[in-house]
């Protein structure tokens, strides 16, 4: 079977990227390869790329079997699949315990297990063998892929729509449902209203919460939450670093309590603690935002009884979230039409990035042919 060519966003590694022509293999033992047809953008493309290249950009797609390696019974060619970045291996005390986002064999515990990556070679560039992000490299028009990487999707759900369930619709409702286990009725505060958050609020108007408050800085992120499902908003105060303004705000919503859950999905660092400042004595306080470095907490926060979590995607566990996210897509209680707020082809990626960054747009979808 031979290779193909294959247009691809490449990072340089200093903070910028070209659109240029890559080789992808034919697949081996264990592997497939994907055309892609869609690719969700986040905010983590864009940290990509500082990351160390050259590498294919994306991790956030969707396609078809366009080749199946040796081995692998459970897909047939042509039909549409799901990319998950979080790539199980189905058999270390993490994926047969339920935590199959925190893989041993992904997170490199145990290196008996092998790597989720396709053996050396997938892709190429101007001669030589080069990574994708996540393993995947999702802006491209292929991507080949270890199959444990892919979940069939139902005939009714497009890849087009589809991408965006891999990584930041599954990371906010799978952080509400799986992880804080919101319950009926209670009280929800995201603060943040780009795809991961307006994802939060879906998951917290599906689990029945009963106030659903969400936060931002933009005016108009506010009315998408409303639509999303957000039963109040609060616009952020400019000038308010240790979000003492806003916990007031929040107090005065919440009968002077605070939220029984809040989750920060910013993207901005600075805010990683701002959630224990929103939640009630016991209450739970979820970072989504991948924030890393130092930062500094007044022990005055945590008091008493609050919890902080700091969640990987949403605790996917893809066999048991991706068919539940299919079917609430299908019962059209998860909106992923308009949280697809723009489209782009790959040449635009650049586009993409800036509306992403500005809050333009909920999500950024590149959409190959
Ligand atoms: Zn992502
Ligand atoms: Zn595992």
């Amino acid at each position: 079977m031979p290779a193909v060519t294959s247009l691809a966003a490449i990072t340089d590694g200093r903070g910028g990227y070209v659109i240029d022509t890559t080789e992808v293999r034919a697949p081996g033992p264990g592997e497939v390869r994907v055309r892609i047809a869609a690719s969700g953008l986040c905010h983590t493309d864009h940290q990509s790329l500082g990351w160390e290249g050259p590498m294919v950009m994306g991790h956030e797609g969707a396609g078809y079997v366009e080749a199946l390696g040796p081995g692998v019974e459970h897909l047939a060619l042509g039909s549409p699949v799901l990319l998950n970045w979080a790539i199980p291996c189905g058999r270390c005390p993490q994926c047969t315990r339920g935590s199959a986002n925190v893989c041993d064999r992904s997170m490199g515990v145990d290196p008996s297990l092998g790597s989720p990556r396709a053996g050396e070679g997938h892709t190429r560039w101007q001669g030589r063998a080069i990574q994708r992000a996540f393993n995947l490299g999702s802006f491209s028009q292929y991507s080949l892929v270890r199959a444990e990487a892919l979940t069939p999707l139902p005939a009714t759900l497009a890849p087009e729509r589809a991408c965006i369930l891999g990584c930041g619709v599954m990371t906010g409702v799978g952080s509400v449902i799986n992880v804080a286990r919101v319950q009926p009725g209670d009280c929800v505060a995201v603060v943040g209203c780009g795809g991961v958050g307006l994802s939060a609020v879906q998951g917290a108007r599906i689990a029945g919460a009963g106030r659903v408050i969400a936060i931002d800085r933009h005016p108009a992120a506010l009315e998408r939450a409303r639509e999303f499902g957000a039963t109040h908003t609060l616009l952020a105060p400019a000038d308010d670093p240790a979000g003492e303004q806003l916990a007031k705000a929040l107090q005065a919503i919440t009968d002077g309590r605070g939220a029984d859950f809040a989750f920060e999905a910013t993207g901005a660092q600075g805010l990683a603690f701002l959630p224990l400042k929103l939640v009630r004595h016991g209450g739970t306080a979820l970072q989504l935002s991948g924030a890393h470095g130092e930062r500094t907490v007044s022990m005055f926060d945590f008091w008493w009884d609050k919890r902080y979590v700091v969640p990987l995607y949403g605790g996917c566990q893809p066999e048991r979230d991706f068919p539940r996210l299919f079917c609430w897509v299908a019962e059209g209680q998860l909106d992923l039409d308009r949280l697809i707020s723009h489209t782009y082809r790959l040449h635009d990626l650049g586009t993409a990035i800036e509306d992403m960054l500005a809050g333009r747009s909920a999500k950024g979808v590149i959409l190959f042919d």
